[in-house]
């Protein structure tokens, strides 16, 4: 299933019908975000929002999110982590066990199962 639409009120009426948001037009968007925001974000992969008015909606569940984009630490693949999310370092490295990558990294799915997936890291 991979739709497109031109037109952001469609757009919405298509998203209330098909995960029950009850938000039809922009305005609905500002009363009700939050369950607009977790129906979009199921739903982002399948949809193809085509004009600038769309992409301004698109920026407002952005905002509204409480997550942002990321890169993996470990594979570098596109994830999304909590917005206040900020790498946080030990040091540069230099003679140091931390590598000098960050001390809080954010995985992806796979990477956390080979990084955490294991008992210890004597498994491996
Ligand atoms: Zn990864
Ligand atoms: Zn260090």
């Amino acid at each position: 299933m991979f739709k497109k639409f031109t037109d952001v009120e469609d757009f919405l009426v298509w998203m209330a019908e098909e995960c029950g948001t009850d938000v039809t037009t922009v305005l609905d968007t500002k009363m009700r975000a939050e369950g607009a925001l977790d129906a979009f974000y199921e739903i982002r992969d399948e949809v193809e929002i085509l004009n600038r008015e769309n992409e301004i909606l698109k920026d407002k569940l952005q905002l509204l999110s409480p997550f942002k984009k990321w890169n993996c630490d470990g594979c570098n693949k596109g994830i999304e982590v909590q917005k206040d999310h900020v790498s946080e370092y030990c040091c540069s490295g230099f003679e140091c066990g931390c590598m000098g990558l960050p001390i809080n990294p954010a995985f992806c799915d796979e990477c956390t199962k080979k990084v955490f997936g294991k008992d210890s890291y004597l498994d491996s």
